[in-house]
């Protein structure tokens, strides 16, 4: 009878730069709840299941999608989209670049965490590797940018001295259980893995063979988080790349918008910013101006009406209001504005109206035109 590799031992936790295994199948079962998938235990596997901070391996068993990987006691279960038969012999591959990627953020934080605690006094209460940036959490507040400086300057310096990572195990021994082992594991082997003489550290996870391979690491940024801790966020090995590409992309972007280069930029902006402001008290103003002569056009308005009859308030938007000035001093000039600001800020054609002539200040489309400078310029 062929038996599952217990999670501690598998394959890839032997050498994390297997990429392929041949196999047997061990067992498989529809998956609870459902889903359509099935929970599928090999005799050993390079594929890695969540555990230690670092998500699941992705891959292929027999050329069958494995869409998850997660430990259940001691074993390895590998969530796949289709059946596989119990006992036939297949290959498993992992999927390379993801599990690349997972190793150089792990081994990174191993290494940022190490000099973190040991050279600036920074201890490291937990971490997290996401799909775009990583962290580790810190119980202090945020440090100063030269120390962080010079915290991302050790920890390359570190990446560059080439050391050997190793593993050595030791059996599980209930009186002398690592902190962070997780509560339902009472067996197997606690595995250490060492960086040179710079970190030894129990952890289950897949590492570099030898840390520079994780390239370098940039720091990013902090961020406060409750009970006065902090995260500071950070990249390693392929992501700084990727990381940068994207800053140049969009720097090339802002380069042909702004018609200036990087450099600039800063000024620019402070430009821009200055040159909006401006024209927002610009627009301010003379959307009172409008407002006030909108509302004596309507006044003016009224009056005429008053005296005709009631129908030469009508006209106020559109210069009939002439025939109506009635020798009434600036009555003309009120309805000719009041017809251009009705295009712009729409709030005169409320205060042409004969019969709310109080409602030019204080309607609801003058105080929407004042509040929105932008429809003035259109
Ligand atoms: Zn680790």
């Amino acid at each position: 009878m062929v038996t599952a590799a217990k999670v501690g031992e598998l394959w890839c936790q032997r050498d994390s730069h297997a990429r392929t295994l041949d196999t047997t199948v061990v067992s498989c079962e529809p998956s609870a709840g459902g889903a359509g998938t099935f929970d599928v235990v090999l005799a050993d596997s390079v594929i890695f299941p969540t555990g230690g901070g670092q998500p699941n391996d992705i891959g292929t068993i027999g050329g069958v999608a494995v869409l998850d990987a997660r430990r259940a006691g001691m074993q390895c279960v590998h969530v796949v989209a289709a059946p596989l038969e119990v006992g036939a012999s297949v290959t498993v591959e992992v999927d390379w670049e993801r599990r690349r990627d997972h190793m150089q953020q792990h081994s990174g934080q191993h290494i940022l965490s190490a000099i973190a605690q040991n050279e600036f006094g920074l201890n490291t209460i937990s971490w997290s590797l996401g799909k775009q940036l990583c962290c580790i959490e810190i119980p202090a507040a945020e440090p100063k940018q030269d120390v962080l400086d010079k915290l991302e300057a050790r920890v390359n310096e570190v990446i560059r001295g080439h050391h050997d990572v190793t593993i050595d195990t030791r059996d599980h021994d209930e009186s002398d259980r690592p902190e962070k082992l997780p509560g339902d594991i009472q067996e197997g082997i606690v595995r250490f893995i060492s960086m040179g003489n710079i970190d030894r550290n129990p952890c289950c996870g897949t590492h570099v063979k030898n840390v520079a391979e994780v390239q370098c690491i940039k720091l990013l940024h902090t961020e406060r988080v409750r009970g006065g801790n902090t995260r500071i966020f950070f990249v390693a090995g392929d992501r700084v790349f990727k990381l940068m590409q994207a800053s140049l992309l969009r720097e090339r972007q802002l380069t042909a918008l702004m018609s200036t280069g990087p450099e600039n930029f800063v000024d620019r902006v402070e430009g821009f910013k200055r040159n909006i402001k401006d024209l927002m008290k610009t627009t301010k103003k003379q959307t009172k101006e409008l407002k006030d002569l909108a509302a004596a056009a309507a006044a003016a308005g009224v009056a005429v009406a008053g005296a005709s009859g009631g129908d030469a308030g009508q006209g106020g938007g559109k210069g009939k209001g002439g025939s109506a000035n009635g020798g009434k001093p600036g009555s003309g000039s009120s309805s000719i504005d009041s017809s251009k600001a009705g295009r712009g800020s729409r709030a005169p054609a409320a205060a042409a109206g004969p019969d709310s002539p109080a409602s030019a200040a204080g309607s609801p489309a003058a105080a929407e035109a004042e509040s929105q400078p932008a429809s003035v310029r259109e």
